[in-house]
């Protein structure tokens, strides 16, 4: 009790005192037959009475306002049964608050551990391109510039570190509006071959200049009609086509399958490439997780196309599952609905 109910609450029960003791003796006097210690037990009696009831009161008053802060943080404590909160109840309401502060304080502790963990990978992208650029030109500017050959090759790396970071800006910003919902799948029913063959346009340049063969397997009618966003799969057919031909050597065959599955079509890509070793490939639709850092980075690769991809399918509510032996080849299969 803290000091400044001490005073109130002596003062109410001196005055309870006074007027139970007055009562008394005012009896007494009346009744002189009533043996004197009996009017002590009366009045013992009485005055533990009224000391239960005023605790009754007060411990009442505290559980509503508990109760009236526990509701405040969004709990029902009532939970549709009576209006009268027991301690049972409030012991309930209680725990169900405590788990619920729990779980809010793991929440923003994972949030904060993946925001550190996205700011490291980020900073750490961005390193390595920037601080190569600005090697290239204080090398130009330190002579270099005045040997047209050296100045031209110091000049095309500084290009190639800006693609890099183009492409990575470009990869986080497409993940996050996945993620943020800003880019909204809008499902509508699109034939599956010219969806394929718009995505094989694309990427035609880029197989030639790596001679990679690719080459396509309809097991179902070839016009069939799938339910998805066509600008958004065929950023997913693109970003696993280009993946089958950056991480193979000589000899680069991509074979694109599409299957039946009743209701669904599976569509596979598959490649005789490096291949990803058993380890990894629980870890590879995460954010910057490469299995070989330097090949990836060579590439120009962000390190995010997987996680893109994982987003679009998920959006979609389809599947996507990797299957691979190392040094052999991966096979990436997603799956749609038909229209
Ligand atoms: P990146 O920009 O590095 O290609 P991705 O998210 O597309 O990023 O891929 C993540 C990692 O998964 C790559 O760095 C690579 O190590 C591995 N990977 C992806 N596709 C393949 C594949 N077809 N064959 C072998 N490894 C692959």
């Amino acid at each position: 009790m803290g000091l400044g109910r001490l005073v109130p609450v002596s003062l109410g029960l001196a005055l309870l005192f006074t007027v139970l003791g007055g009562a008394m003796v005012y009896l007494d006097s009346v009744f002189e037959e009533v043996p004197d210690f009996l009017w002590y037990v009366i009045f013992a009696l009485l005055a533990l009475v009224l000391m239960i009831i005023a605790i009754y009161i007060n411990i009442t008053k505290r559980i509503r306002r508990i109760q009236k802060r526990i509701e405040e943080s969004g709990v029902d404590t009532m939970q549709g049964s009576s209006r009268t909160m027991t301690l049972d109840k409030l012991e309930e309401a209680i725990g169900e608050w405590t788990a619920k502060q729990a779980r809010v304080v793991q929440e923003l502790e994972s949030r904060e551990e993946f925001r550190r963990e996205y700011m490291g990978n980020v900073s750490h992208e961005l390193k390595t391109p920037i601080f190569n650029i600005q090697g290239y030109i204080l090398t130009l500017l330190d002579g270099a510039k005045d040997d047209p050959k050296i100045a031209a090759r110091f000049l095309k790396r500084a290009a190639k570190s800006v693609d890099r970071m183009t492409s990575l800006i470009k990869d986080m910003d497409v993940l996050s509006k996945v993620e943020t919902g800003q880019y909204d799948i809008r499902l509508e029913p699109v034939q599956l071959n010219l969806l394929i063959e718009d995505t094989l346009q694309g990427v035609e340049s880029y197989a030639r200049k790596n001679d990679a063969k690719i080459s396509v397997d309809f097991q179902v009618d070839e016009r069939i009609d799938v339910l998805c966003d066509s600008a958004r799969i065929e950023q997913v057919l693109d970003n696993l086509i280009v993946n089958a031909i950056k991480y193979s050597d000589d000899n680069k065959k991509v074979k694109i399958k599409v299957q039946d599955l009743e209701s669904k079509v599976q569509i596979s890509i598959k490649d005789n490439g490096f291949g990803i070793p058993e380890k990894d490939l629980g870890r590879i639709f995460e954010r910057f997780y490469r299995v070989d850092k330097a090949r990836s980075r060579d590439a120009g690769g962000s390190g995010l196309g997987l996680s893109i991809v994982k987003h679009i399918i998920d959006k979609h509510n389809q599947t996507i599952t990797v299957t691979s032996k190392d040094g052999k080849g991966t096979t990436f299969k997603f799956t749609l609905n038909k229209a």
